[in-house]
């Protein structure tokens, strides 16, 4: 990498856990068009996951994995091991203060701090020039921005548009473990954020109703628990109770035992 970094070639980065979908794809050959090398890293980051999350459980396939990224024409595969991430005696974590604290982290208070210190570690030794992340998961794209502009990363990141299956449920390694029953409940997130959509740009203005319809929609599926529904700022992430500018609505549900994140703009 040093090297390459000599000879004065860009890197792209494109970080993931693996079992690679078109999501992940989609932002390779995102990397793949800005960079003259794409360096993608595939690791199931212990840090992020709390105990009983499913670290053990979450799906592997590195053969499958190896092969798909170099399809897009991905030069470099990372694949660090826990031992040369979290070498015994490892202690220092980066912490996201508030934009960690919302959403996504009410539920699992120290995942951002396994994301961002991961992140850090993986920019350190991967030294990319772009970075692409997924908008699938927003607020964690925030996060990422927020942590370049704060430890002065210089690293440009680039967000890759969130790819859907042909009925709208948003591509996931975690989709994976729904049942056909629950398959079909997972879209019940896609399609309440569509519905909360076409109610905005039908006038509705008010987030709170956006919000309740988005919430029987989904809690008429069987299996459905609601984590959150938020309408937020897109860059602070501060509730919005009136949807009168740009705004993102996020909600994270979990069916059956998987949890299940999506989100999406709201007006223009
Ligand atoms: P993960 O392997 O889930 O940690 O995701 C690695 C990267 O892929 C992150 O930047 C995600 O936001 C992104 N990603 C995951 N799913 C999708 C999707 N359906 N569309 C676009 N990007 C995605």
């Amino acid at each position: 990498m040093h090297q390459l970094r000599c000879e004065a070639r860009t890197i792209a980065f494109v970080p993931t856990m693996g079992y690679l979908h078109e999501g992940h794809l989609s932002l390779m050959r995102l990397g793949r068009e800005q960079a003259d090398i794409l360096v993608v890293s595939i690791y199931v980051n212990p840090a992020q996951f709390a105990p009983g999350e499913d670290f053990e459980a979450y799906p592997r396939d590195m053969q499958r994995d190896l092969d798909l990224a170099t399809s897009v024409g991905t030069d470099i595969v990372f694949t660090p091991d826990d031992d040369m991430m979290y070498a015994e005696g490892f202690q220092t974590y980066v912490h996201p203060e508030r934009l960690g604290k919302g959403l996504c982290g009410i539920s699992r208070p120290i995942f951002f701090r396994g994301v961002a210190t991961v992140v850090t570690k993986l920019f350190n030794i991967v030294r990319p020039d772009i970075a692409i992340f997924g908008e699938k998961d927003y607020q964690q794209l925030v996060i990422i921005r927020r942590l370049v502009a704060d430890f002065n990363f210089g690293i440009e990141i680039v967000a890759g548009p969130t790819v859907r299956e042909a009925d709208g449920l948003a591509m996931s390694s975690r989709n994976a473990y729904l049942h056909d029953d629950q398959r079909r409940a997972a879209l019940s997130l896609s399609q309440a954020l569509q519905q909360s959509q076409a109610l905005v740009n039908s006038g509705e203005r008010d987030a709170g109703k956006i919000i309740a319809a988005a919430t029987r929609h989904i809690t008429s599926f069987d299996q459905t628990t609601v984590d959150y529904i938020v309408i937020v700022d897109p860059e602070t992430l501060e509730d919005l109770t009136l949807v009168d500018r740009p705004a993102r609505m996020a909600l994270a549900v979990k069916v059956g035992s998987t949890r299940l994140i999506d989100n999406m703009v709201l007006g223009n």
